[in-house]
């Protein structure tokens, strides 16, 4: 008799402080869910509906069953027979790249003197999955035509490409790039309140009124840029989810972990790429995962959400939280939504302890926000 419940394996309930998320990672969704459910669905799979209604409070019964009723509807759980519970095991989220490098970003401004082609060749040989250059600012179309072209002749699967909108860069200048450039997998086109074309072949368009002229508008940690996808969520349970893999060089051609990094490997005009990865601290920032920062270890996107570790709330502390963040998971708000407080208002940052919550003063803010 199909009658115990399981997750489907691509299911996976993840706890915050206030409330859990359901992630579906191969929908590339998610779903919250109260901490109360997320217990049932982690130390209650394989019983059945009845049995898992025996074990809660009266009062709570009902609600219990509506939620395990949807997530059968959904299809985030599913029925089967007792004999066949061993059947589904759980997905194992080990994460592994066979790349040396699986990220390149590369930044360019009109200072920017270095030579290109040098650099598209090192990068070449580390078979880097995405380049991601961001040309801030520069003389003129046929230079952001040029370079694109250069490292276009990688064997990067994907080269995204972020640049100003100088005067002639029109739907065909566009539709040029992307014709000559089989690479490009994405133009976002800055400073341009036109959005003339959407999607062309291969690649994405996008285009933003807003002005990026340097590295420091990185970091913003935001819905938008969360993913919900198996790949993030294995690395995210030991790696850094934005610079495990990652290389850079900014504007001055400094070999970074990130142009908004401090710390330097060397000047990509004396020093090869391979020479940078050699100093024993290039890669001491990719092991660093949400578990282990301040505040992001108790909220419930950490397996979906970028890491910055370039701006961060206490830079004396690399595990303090991302600067950018404006979420605060104690009380399950956004700063732009009502009744939003800042996460220093639920607690005190100790650089030996790390967050400490003030869970009274918490559960008053939460009982006043959400009667709860
Ligand atoms: S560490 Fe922060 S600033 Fe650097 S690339 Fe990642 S998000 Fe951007
Ligand atoms: S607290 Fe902010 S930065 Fe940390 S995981 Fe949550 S949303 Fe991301």
């Amino acid at each position: 008799m199909r009658d115990r419940f399981k997750l489907f394996s691509c299911c996976i309930p993840v706890k915050g402080y206030l409330r859990s998320t359901l992630y579906d990672l191969q929908r590339k969704n998610y779903l919250f869910i109260p901490n109360s459910l997320f217990d049932i669905l982690t130390n209650h799979t394989g019983k059945t509906f009845d049995e898992v209604l025996q074990l809660v409070d009266d009062d709570e019964r009902e609600q219990v069953e509506k939620y395990l009723t949807y997530l059968l509807g959904k299809e985030f759980i599913f029925l089967c027979a007792k004999e066949d519970l061993e059947c589904f095991p759980p997905l194992t989220p080990s994460w592994e790249s066979s790349a040396e490098i699986d990220s390149v970003i590369i930044d360019i401004n009109e200072n920017s003197n270095y030579n290109y082609a040098i650099i598209a060749n090192d990068i070449s040989r580390l078979r880097s999955k995405v380049i991601q250059l961001r040309i801030f600012s520069i003389k003129g179309k046929q230079e952001i035509a040029g370079m694109i072209n250069v490292f276009s002749k990688t064997d990067t699967k994907s080269l995204e490409v972020i640049f100003p909108n100088k005067e002639g860069v029109s739907v065909e200048f566009i539709k040029e790039i992307i014709d000559k450039n089989s690479r490009v997998t994405s133009l976002f086109i800055i400073d341009s309140p036109n959005k003339e074309l959407s999607d062309y072949k291969q690649a994405t368009v996008r285009y933003t009124a807003d002005k990026i002229t340097s590295e420091s508008s990185c970091g913003i940690i935001s819905k938008a840029y969360f993913d919900c996808h198996l790949n993030t969520y294995c690395e995210s349970q030991n790696f850094n989810t934005c610079l495990n893999k990652k290389i850079a060089i900014d504007v001055n051609g400094i070999i970074k972990n990130c142009p908004s990094c401090a710390q330097s490997f060397g000047n990509i005009r004396n020093t090869p790429i391979r020479v940078a990865m050699e100093h024993p601290d290039f890669k001491k920032l990719w092991g660093i995962s949400k578990d282990q920062i301040d505040v992001c270890k108790d909220c419930e996107f950490r397996h979906m959400c970028t890491d910055c570790r370039a701006y961060i709330k206490d830079p004396e502390n690399i595990y303090s939280q991302p600067a950018k963040c404006t979420y605060n998971p104690y009380i399950a708000k956004w700063e732009d939504e009502e009744g939003y407080v800042s996460v220093e208002e639920c607690g005190t940052y100790s650089r030996e302890k790390g967050f400490i919550v003030d869970d009274k003063k918490v559960e008053a803010l939460n009982m006043a926000l959400w009667g709860a």
